[in-house]
């Protein structure tokens, strides 16, 4: 990781990339980033200043002048270096990102494959920023596009995936020809700042890559400044609702990615092992610190009888250390997060729900000052129980009963949030129906937690998006590039001159 040590014994000071160099910051404003399963200081992050976001844009936009004509094959190449780089690093990032979030050392592998992923389909570029060509549109004359780089663009993470969200943002951006300034998740930024590294080894010219840290005057300052011409963001609803205003209203493209309550729909037909094995990893996982985490699921008819089922196998899952062997269940980021998720739980205590499984204060020896939430259940919930209103981000499953699977769809398309959804079922017919009527932006039939691949984009509906375009795929060339469209004639000198024409034909 890349950070300054002054001495020793002393707590690393996590550093900004700024012009291709790692520079300490100037700033007086630092925070702690913590182990979630110790409270041990790892590092200590600065909140950049103005003048340092200022610099950071500043080099992007100097750097921009030369990178946007680099040629295709020598920017695809530094992703082919960068994918092997990241491959060849993969357990030594995981073990930063378990250190620093808390995920299970197997989950932080995960987190850093889906973005390897991304970084794959970048080398590809060649194939992807391609234009259109219609020849012959007038006698002589050819129109084609061009998909040109924007110039300065900005991404802003959040902390639950701070490998593949940042590798979702920079590889795109920077392959199609942009130069680009990071603000990583200030909880969790030390493999981030691992990949960046990785990145510049690969070969990413001084400039084209800048990273600063802090929050939300850093993140204010990248959706003012004029140079920065689109921002990515990852996040929660409330943040991301700003930032698409705030950067909008400055004249930017932008893209939110933000919150969810992803809804697993059981009808009685599907594979009930194979289900509430879905069901509990996906609800549980990554200790439900997912965006695409199956937080809700609503069970349709006889699967309601499924309950002691699901209990039984919440609690044969082991709440550990990320880094302990066997571990399904890590902490949550934050003393802060698990206060809240406590409280929460509490909520839906007080508001009527059944408690079926009460995570609670697990015992977890040897980390008794973890952040630790184990596996909860509630049934009976309700639109306008809080648990169900509100996205709980931790390790608790909140069952909910419809009567058929028209019921189950009307209630999922009523729920504020579209950002990803599951059926279980074995009929095709019943499949078929839920992915034309549900409006949601990921669907997986029998698959619970569908995060697309870089082949196709990832996308969002209602409250969980804003812009038009998904991050990486398709959808992520069209945001990070400007289409020209261009016509063009070429005189034959051999041929007559035409005379002067007035009208609207070329
Ligand atoms: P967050 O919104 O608190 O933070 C995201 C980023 O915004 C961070 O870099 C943070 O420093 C910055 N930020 C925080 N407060 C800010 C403010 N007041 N003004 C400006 N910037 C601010 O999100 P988080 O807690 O880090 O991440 C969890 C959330 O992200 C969940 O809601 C989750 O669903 C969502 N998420 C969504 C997706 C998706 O693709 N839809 C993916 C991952 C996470």
């Amino acid at each position: 990781m890349n950070a300054t040590s002054p001495a020793a014994t002393a707590v690393p000071v996590v550093e900004l990339l700024i012009g291709g160099r790692f520079v300490p910051s100037r700033s007086l404003e630092f925070r702690d980033v913590v182990d979630p399963a110790t409270q041990a200081v790892l590092a200590r992050v600065p909140f950049a200043t103005a003048d340092e976001v200022d610099a950071a844009i500043g080099a992007a936009q100097a750097a921009f002048a030369s990178w946007r004509r680099t040629p295709i094959g020598a920017r695809a190449r530094i992703f082919l270096k960068y994918q092997q780089l990241i491959r060849a690093h993969l357990q030594e990032l995981a073990a930063i990102l378990t250190a620093e979030q808390g995920k299970t050392l197997a989950d932080a592998e995960g987190d850093v494959f889906r973005g390897l992923e991304v970084v794959e389909h970048a080398a590809a570029i060649g194939n992807l920023q391609l234009g259109e060509f219609a020849n012959n549109v007038a006698g002589g004359v050819d129109t084609y596009t061009l998909l040109q780089p924007l110039g300065v663009c900005a991404g802003i993470t959040p902390f639950n995936f701070p490998a593949m969200i940042p590798l979702w943002m920079f590889p795109m951006a920077i392959a199609t020809g942009n130069t680009f300034v990071l603000k990583p998740s200030e909880q969790d930024p030390l493999v981030t700042m691992r990949l960046v590294e990785l990145a510049l080894e690969a070969g990413i010219p001084p400039g084209v890559l800048n990273v600063v840290h802090g929050g939300e005057a850093v993140v204010n300052a990248l959706c003012d400044h004029p140079d920065v011409k689109a921002v990515s963001f990852v996040g929660s609803t409330r943040v991301g609702t700003h930032v698409y205003r705030r950067a909008s209203q400055a004249g930017k493209r932008v893209q939110c990615m933000m919150g969810a309550k992803n809804h697993a729909v059981v009808l009685p037909d599907a594979n009930k092992e194979q289900t509430l094995n879905a069901l509990a990893g996906a609800a549980f996982g990554a200790a439900g610190q997912r965006c695409m985490a199956a937080s809700t699921a609503v069970l349709v008819g006889a699967a309601r009888a499924w309950i002691p089922d699901l209990v039984a196998k919440a609690r044969t899952l082991k709440v550990n250390a990320g880094v302990e062997p066997g571990t399904d269940v890590g902490p949550v980021i934050s003393c802060a997060a698990r206060e809240r998720v406590e409280g929460l739980i509490a909520a839906g205590v007080d508001e009527g729900a059944t408690l079926e499984l009460d995570g609670r204060r697990p015992e977890v020896p040897g980390y008794e000052r973890g952040n630790f939430v184990g596996p909860t259940i509630f049934s009976g919930a309700k639109p306008g129980m809080r648990i169900y209103d509100e996205e709980i981000f931790g390790p608790v499953l909140v069952l909910l009963a419809a009567d058929t699977l028209e019921e189950a769809i009307a209630l999922v398309n009523a729920n504020p949030n579209g950002n990803g959804t599951a059926i279980f079922t074995q009929s095709g017919a019943a499949a078929r129906r839920f992915q034309e009527d549900i409006d949601v932006g990921q669907v997986g039939i029998n698959v619970p937690i569908p995060v697309p691949v870089p082949l196709f984009s990832f996308t969002g509906s209602r409250a969980s998006k804003l812009g038009d375009l998904g991050p990486y795929g398709k959808q992520v060339v069209t945001f990070y590039t400007q289409t020209k469209t261009v016509t063009a004639r070429w005189f034959d000198d051999t041929a007559p001159a035409a005379g002067v024409n007035t009208t609207i034909s070329l």
